[in-house]
């Protein structure tokens, strides 16, 4: 069908039958190459959705006031040493965590991904790490914290640099120029999706978070707590981003879905969570301050099934019960999971994941 556009003495003729099949060839991957950045029409609404909830979280480091924060942080008598290494522990793992996230997201998936609206939600994603990364040398500046010293943490800390290791190495064989014809790469894009959604902001990332606004909610470093809220607010939609990007490319590629492949996948979490216990524990070498690495190892369990469950994957503990109803109520999980079971909903009418109903969620 074309349309005439007559002004002046000249005719533009569009026509919406190559239009729609521009559209057609909108896919995650092996879609349509094109230099336009061709948003218009939107093929995954989801995403421009998210994207504009990202936008609209928006914060900056220095809007938060880190005086009280210095002042606990000075004052020996306030705080116990193995609250302090928590806020070290924290700084340590999420300068290096943060900007491997971002760079994952720019070197591998935003590169690899083909539809414009996918690559746009995954560039707000970038920059919200960006923002996360500059919150750490705030914090570091504002409580005079050496960093050198947080950089040693990377390379000093075993299980900073286990867990570190543990995504680079699923990053760094999937830059550029790899052929997603082939099911094997397929497999090792959702991997790398699934890593650095599920696995790494979603599961390992929650025994600091956790162990933060504890800390916050006994008013102990009220300046850090609260960049932290913010960053939690932004994992969870970062979440999200790689949990539908995952799904929809299962669904637009179901060759790879094979029970090999969910198993390795589930191993691949399993991994991940004994990375994160062994952190807990020496980010919480006693219990002296009301904090249990017991409970906080419970705790990664409970999250990891939330993740394996967000994605259609079988759970390792059926049944388990999150033993900080407090921390879900602090950073508002109801309220996500109420989101995340709309999307699931929404998006399973046109899902070959159609296997995980609602009430398994
Ligand atoms: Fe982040
Ligand atoms: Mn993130």
């Amino acid at each position: 069908m074309d349309k005439k556009y007559e002004i002046g003495g000249k005719v533009f003729v569009l026509d919406e039958d190559k239009a729609v099949e521009a559209y057609n060839q909108k896919k995650v991957i092996n879609g349509r190459e094109t230099m336009t950045f061709n948003l218009l029409p939107l093929k995954y609404q989801w995403a421009y959705d998210l994207y504009r909830k990202m936008k609209a979280n928006h914060w900056e480091p220095e809007d938060v006031p880190m005086q009280k924060d210095l002042e606990q942080w000075k004052n020996q008598s306030e705080l116990s040493d193995s609250e302090r290494w928590i806020i070290m522990m924290g700084i340590g793992y999420f300068s290096a965590a943060e900007g491997i996230v971002g760079d994952n997201i720019q070197h591998v998936v935003r590169e690899l991904v083909t539809a414009p609206e996918l690559k746009l939600a995954l560039g707000r994603h970038a920059h919200e790490e960006n923002i996360h990364a500059d919150s750490l040398l705030y914090m570091i500046s504002s409580l005079g914290i050496n960093p050198h010293e947080c950089e040693a943490m990377f390379e000093q800390i075993e299980t900073i640099r286990r867990k570190n290791e543990f995504v680079t190495s699923a990053s760094k064989n999937l830059r550029r120029d790899l052929d997603l014809t082939k099911t094997e790469n397929k497999k090792e894009l959702a991997k790398n999706i699934f890593l650095f959604g599920q696995c790494m902001e979603g599961t390992q990332f929650y025994g600091l978070f956790g162990m933060i606004l504890s800390l916050a909610r006994q008013n102990k470093f009220p300046g850090i707590g609260q960049m932290f809220r913010y960053t939690l607010r932004d994992e969870s939609n970062h979440i999200e981003l790689f949990r539908n990007l995952f799904r929809v490319l299962v669904d637009e590629n179901p060759e790879i879905w094979t029970t090999d492949f969910k198993e390795e996948l589930v191993a691949l979490m399993k991994e991940a969570v004994i990375l994160e216990k062994e952190f807990i524990r020496d980010c919480l070498p006693v219990s002296s301050v009301g904090l249990s690495a017991d409970e906080f190892c419970t705790y990664i369990d409970y999250i990891a099934d939330r993740r394996l469950n967000g994605v259609g994957l079988d759970v390792l503990h059926p049944g388990l019960e999150n033993p900080f109803p407090w921390l879900a109520e602090t950073i508002d999980v109801k309220k996500e999971q109420n989101f995340f079971e709309g999307r699931v909903t929404e998006y399973q009418k046109s899902s070959s994941l159609a296997e995980v109903s609602d009430d398994e969620l």
